[in-house]
């Protein structure tokens, strides 16, 4: 259904002008599981578009990688969410049918998750102080790509 003329002049009344930009990077990843932080190009991204307030998605087409905010500040951290991981979802179960022989991969994707969602707040990302935005690498070393949409005015 076409926009009622009433919906097209509601948008000026609000003073609300929403703008979509979307951009990509590669990620290359070092070792079968790997976290690698991208907060800085997720945030080159939000500044190359120009938006003050809206948000900011981040997005893996992947179904062996994923996308996670976590503490950026002791790199410990992130050793032990890789090593939990790895421990709840081994490589190897006797009950895996998956053919392809990365169970574990899809796994670790889909408790991670394939996107994240950040504010974006006076033309930037509203990450708490210890945040970052980690690429989850469940089946490298590969060559990845990030999908990152910002949406605002
Ligand atoms: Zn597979």
């Amino acid at each position: 259904m076409p926009p009622s003329a009433q919906a097209l002049r509601n948008g000026p009344v609000y003073g609300i002008h929403l703008c979509m930009h979307t951009t990509s990077f590669e990620v290359k990843t070092r070792d079968r599981d790997d976290f690698v932080d991208i907060t800085s190009q997720v945030a080159g991204a939000v500044r190359d578009s120009g938006i003050r307030e809206g948000a900011v998605t981040v997005y893996v087409p992947h179904t062996t990688a994923g996308v996670t905010i976590n503490e950026n500040a002791d790199p410990s951290v992130v050793h032990d969410i890789i090593a939990a991981l790895d421990t709840a979802v081994p490589w190897r179960q006797g009950f895996y049918r998956h053919g392809e022989g990365n169970s574990a991969a899809h796994v670790k994707s889909s408790l991670m998750g394939c996107n994240t969602c950040i504010p974006v707040r006076g033309g930037s990302m509203a990450l708490g102080t210890w945040q970052g935005v980690y690429f989850c690498e469940f089946d490298g070393p590969r060559t990845r790509r990030v999908i990152v949409t910002i949406t605002g005015g």
